[in-house]
């Protein structure tokens, strides 16, 4: 097996991106069939434990509290509450239960204690354990990895070029940072990003070569279709087509061939014979559930008949990297810092964020 690459070109993404379909679609299912048993499907659960009252600007997000969408916000869930779902979820084929709170970064304290108390719980019913709690220390990463943490999700979004027209409250590189910081633990780092906001090829390239050149390369690269939702600067985005998801698909196949490939949000607008392409050119897991965080997903049902359609298995949890102990909080090595990084906050003007919070401002919330 060829060593991995982590010097990917912009260029030489591009030309991958760009190749006639055909040859595309064969070099990229050839690369999965020699990294991956292309029958397996891994399946998580996306589960919002704390939705919605963000004090980011993301412009593609609902839970961002300065944007008037329909979502309800609601408090951190309880351990059994989260408990209960990912029982179901392990029912239902799931392998991964992913904990998505709507926060800037983690603070340490009570709800902070209250998620790693989770995350034990749910490493205790033996499914992978994933968060998107924002960004992350170093001392909150050890503490997360110490309570049984599989993954961590942080996605890069787009490329640093384009980030700054999506988001102005942080930067780039605290992105990067908190996937450095991951990267001192056992957890495994998930990170993508979204296409369909209005960001060029080249920033599509640009983003893969981010995630392609860190070493060793994301275990998980999230590849999410804008769900362009009202109320959100992006409200008026046009769907993807399915043609450009099929070759961000491949292309991040391609240059990251040991990755999971996920299948993330806009799922609901894609065909069975779309999706079934995807998982030609490289897609190998998807976010089961009838909700992503606060947007539509395929039900669960759905999905096990596309499945058995396609011939298709749900891959069993702990295959890719063993699974973590668990410290109980009583014995953990990690005191609470209470720390209080300075992430950074460019605080440019970014137009369309602008406007839909003044739309908001001029619209109260039902
Ligand atoms: S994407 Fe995350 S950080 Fe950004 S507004 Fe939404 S919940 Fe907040």
């Amino acid at each position: 097996m060829e060593d991995i690459r982590n010097n990917w070109t912009k260029e030489e993404i591009l030309e991958i991106y760009n190749k006639p379909l055909m040859e595309l679609l064969y070099e990229a299912a050839t690369v999965h069939r020699q990294y991956h048993d292309p029958n397996t499907v891994q399946v998580s659960t996306l589960l919002s434990v704390k939705t919605g009252g963000c004090p980011e600007d993301c412009g593609y997000c609902p839970q961002a509290a300065r944007y008037h969408t329909d979502i309800e916000g609601n408090d951190l869930m309880s351990v059994q509450q989260v408990k209960a779902q990912a029982l179901r979820a392990k029912s239902s084929g799931s392998s991964r239960v992913c904990m998505g709170a709507a926060w800037r970064n983690v603070k340490d304290g009570p709800e902070f204690d209250q998620v790693l108390e989770m995350v034990r719980t749910i490493n205790k019913l033996d499914m992978e354990v994933c968060c998107t709690l924002g960004m992350v220390t170093e001392n909150q990463a050890k503490r997360l990895a110490e309570a049984g943490l599989y993954a961590y999700n942080h996605n890069l979004d787009t490329s640093e070029e384009y980030y700054k027209e999506v988001i102005s409250t942080r930067g780039y590189e605290d992105r990067l940072e908190t996937i450095e910081n991951v990267r001192k633990t056992n957890v495994t780092v998930c990170s993508g990003g979204i296409i369909g906001m209005g960001e060029s090829v080249e920033d599509r390239a640009g983003m893969l070569v981010a995630l392609s050149t860190l070493s060793p390369q994301p275990e998980s690269v999230p590849i999410n279709a804008l769900v362009a939702v009202e109320g959100t600067p992006m409200e008026d985005e046009k769907p993807v087509e399915i043609w450009e998801m099929i070759r961000m698909v491949a292309t991040t196949r391609i240059v990251m061939p040991k990755t999971q490939v996920r299948l993330s949000a806009g799922r609901t607008e894609m065909t069975r014979e779309g999706q079934a392409m995807c998982f030609f050119a490289g897609a190998n897991s998807i976010f089961a559930g009838d909700k992503l965080l606060t947007t539509p997903n395929p039900d669960v049902n759905e999905d096990m008949e596309m499945f058995n359609q396609l011939g298709l298995e749900p891959q069993k949890a702990f295959v890719k990297a063993p699974q973590p102990e668990t410290v109980e909080a009583a014995d953990s090595q990690y005191a609470s810092l209470g720390e209080k990084p300075k992430w950074t906050r460019p605080s440019h003007t970014i137009e369309r964020n602008e406007k839909a919070k003044q739309k908001a401002v001029l619209t109260p919330k039902k």
